[in-house]
This record gives C-alpha cells, structure tokens and sequence, in this order.
C-alpha cells in the first residue's frame, strides 16, 4: 500500500531581464515635462481666469451698491421733506390765466375741481393732488410728470 504521490515543484522562475527599464525611465522624464507644460498653461488659464473672476466680482460688487445708491436717491422722500411741499387750494379763478393742460393731475389724470388740496413740487412748479404725490412720494422721489428729483 503505497501511494506514491509526486509533487512537482518546477522551479523554472527565470530573472524577467529588465531592459525596458531605462525606456520607462525616459518616458517619466517626458511625462514630467508635458506635466510642466500643462501645468504652466494652467496657470496661465488660471491667471486669465482669475483676472475674468475677479473683474465679474468686481462689477458684482460695485454694481448692486451703485444700483442701491441710485434707488435710495429715487426710493421717496421723508414724511417731513413732504410737508414742508407747498400746498394750495385749487380755484379755477386764480388759474384762469394759464393754459387748462396744467389743471388736471397727472396721477389720478383728473382734472382740478375748486376747492381741491393740491401740492406743488417747487424745483418744476408742477402741481398734483395732495393725497395723489403723497402717494407717489412714499415710493418715488421725482416728479411724476418731468421726472425732476423732488430732493434738495
Ligand atoms: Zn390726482
Ligand atoms: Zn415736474
């Protein structure tokens, strides 16, 4: 009873000769220098880049603020600057002299009626409804008809 079993071990491991050593060698050098290259051009896409960035924030920035500026100086005028507009009442007879294309409101587009509160905007002389610039004046701080900034 003997099983004889063979058990072949080849040691046929022959050293892999490594002649393409120094080839990967060279092709790391020239990886290295196109990473280089694209590495430069990177930054000179980046620095253009950032340039573009920097300007589009800039102008981000500057822009709302300008923008602001402007609608605080259009954004109405105070309750006081507003009282301190002068009034009248309206009477035909004290118009009567001047064309009938100033007696009717440009923002209710009524005309005049004796006895009606009307406001006048001292830098244009234009006039208005007392109740219809009081309006007008919370949100806007021009005159309605020529656009004149009511603000001193
Ligand atoms: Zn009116
Ligand atoms: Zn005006």
């Amino acid at each position: 009873m003997a099983e004889n079993h063979t058990h072949t071990h080849s040691h046929s491991q022959s050293p892999i000769p490594c002649h393409d050593h120094e080839q990967a060698a060279g092709f790391d050098w020239m990886v290295l220098v196109a990473a280089i290259l694209c590495a430069f051009v990177c930054a000179l896409g980046l620095n253009t880049m950032l340039q573009c960035v920097f300007q589009c924030i800039g102008r981000v920035l500057t822009e709302p603020i300008q923008w602001i500026a402007s609608r605080r100086l259009n954004s109405g005028i105070k309750k006081k600057d507003m009282v301190a507009l002068p009034t009248s009442t309206y009477s035909s007879t004290h118009d009567s002299g001047s064309p009938s294309s100033a007696s009717s409101c440009v923002i209710c587009l009524a005309e005049f009626c004796n006895g009606d509160q009307i406001r006048f905007l001292p830098k244009c002389n234009h006039h208005f409804h007392v109740v219809c610039i009081d309006k007008w004046l919370l949100s806007h701080s021009s005159c309605p008809t020529c656009r004149n900034l009511t603000r001193v």
